[in-house]
C-alpha cells in the first residue's frame, strides 16, 4: 500500500488568446473545471500503476469537495482519511494563452486546514510501504508526515513542490527526492542538473532528477549519477508528468524492484502521460505501462 500526504485542488481552467494585464478585461473561449492538486495527481498516478493507495488530505464543504472526493474514488483512491472541512476546496485559477503560456493562482482553502496528522494518519502511514509528500499542504504537517514514516522504517519521497527551501527536519526524514531540474536549480542554487544531484546527496540518501524529454538522473551516495533517457515520443501535454512518474516509481519500488528497473518503468509511465492531452486524464493504468515497457 502506498500513502499519500498531500493536496486536492480543483484546477479552474481558462482559455484566452492573450492573457488580460491589471485593469483589462478579455473575452476567452473554454473553460474547465479539472480536479487536480499535487497530493492527489500522485495518488491517483500510483492507483493506474496497479498499487492500494490512501490519500490523507482535505476538501471543503462545497461543491468542489464533493467533486474532488468523487474523482479520487472513482480512480480507486482510498479517501476515507480525506476530511471534509467547513469553507472552500483548494482552487488554482489558470489562464492559459494561445502560446500554452500559463498564469496560475493557488488558493488553498481546504488544504490548509491540514495542520496535524489526524487520528488514524499515523496508522495507515506505518502499514505503508511508501509515503508520498509533496509541499502543497501546510509545511509543518509534511514535517510531520515525514517523520511518522521515518520512526514506522516507511520510505518517504518527496517532491519539493511548490519549491521553497526545505527544513533540516524534514530532509532528515526524506530517503528520496525527486526534483525537476527547475526545482534542483532552486533548491542547490545550481543550474547544471548533475552537480545539483550531487549537491542534493549531501542533503538526503537518493536524488532523482527529472529532465522532460531528456529524462532523469539517479544520484545515490557513493556512486557517480545515472542518465535514465526517457523514450522517444511526441509530447501533446506535459502537464501531470512529474507526477505520473512519482506514483509509478513508487509501486514499482514498493513492489520490490531494483531502482534501475523502477526508473525505467516510471519513464515509461511518464512518456505514456505526455502523449494524451491532460494531467489526471493523461495517466496511464498498469496494462499499459507494462505494455509500453515490454516493446
Ligand atoms: P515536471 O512535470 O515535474 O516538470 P519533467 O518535465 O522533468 O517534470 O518530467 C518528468 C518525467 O516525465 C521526465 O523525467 C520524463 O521521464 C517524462 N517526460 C516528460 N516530458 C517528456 C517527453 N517530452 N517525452 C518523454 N518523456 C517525458
Amino acid at each position: 500500500r502506498i500513502a499519500v500526504l498531500g493536496s486536492t485542488n480543483m484546477d479552474l481552467v481558462a482559455y484566452v488568446k492573450t492573457a488580460p494585464r491589471r485593469g483589462e478585461t478579455v473575452t476567452g473561449h473554454d473553460f474547465r473545471t479539472i480536479p487536480g492538486g499535487k497530493g492527489a495527481n500522485q495518488a491517483v498516478a500510483a492507483a493506474r500503476a496497479g498499487a492500494d493507495v490512501a490519500l490523507i488530505g482535505a476538501v471543503g464543504t462545497d461543491e468542489f469537495g464533493v467533486r474532488l472526493r468523487a474523482a479520487l474514488d472513482g480512480s480507486g483512491v482510498d479517501t476515507d482519511l480525506v476530511r471534509t472541512t467547513e469553507g472552500p476546496s483548494g482552487t488554482a485559477h489558470i489562464v492559459v494563452d494561445a502560446d500554452g503560456g500559463n498564469a496560475i493562482v493557488v488558493i488553498p482553502g481546504a488544504n490548509a486546514s491540514v495542520t496535524h496528522l489526524g487520528p488514524g494518519d499515523e496508522a495507515l502511514i506505518a502499514g505503508a510501504e511508501s509515503l508520498l509528500l509533496q509541499l502543497e499542504l501546510p509545511m509543518d504537517t509534511v514535517v510531520e508526515g515525514a517523520k511518522a514514516a521515518r520512526r514506522h522504517g516507511v520510505r518517504t519521497v518527496l517532491t519539493p513542490s511548490p519549491v521553497q527551501p526545505l527544513p533540516p527536519e524534514l530532509l532528515a526524514a526524506t530517503d528520496l527526492l525527486v526534483a525537476n531540474e527547475h526545482e534542483a536549480a532552486a533548491l542547490t542554487g545550481i543550474d547544471d542538473p548533475k552537480a545539483a544531484s550531487r549537491a542534493l546527496l549531501e542533503l538526503v540518501p537518493e536524488v532523482v532528477v527529472t529532465l522532460g524529454a531528456r529524462g532523469s538522473l539517479y544520484a545515490a551516495r557513493g556512486q557517480d549519477p545515472v542518465a535514465v533517457p526517457a523514450p522517444e515520443v511526441t509530447a501533446v501535454d506535459t502537464t501531470g508528468a512529474g507526477d505520473t512518474f512519482v506514483g509509478a516509481l513508487a509501486v514499482a519500488l514498493g513492489e520490490g524492484r531494483a531502482m534501475p528497473q523502477a526508473l525505467a518503468w516510471a519513464s515509461d509511465a511518464a512518456a505514456l502521460s505526455v502523449q494524451r492531452p491532460g494531467a489526471v486524464a493523461a495517466m496511464p493504468y498498469r496494462k499499459e505501462i507494462d505494455a509500453a515497457a515490454a516493446e
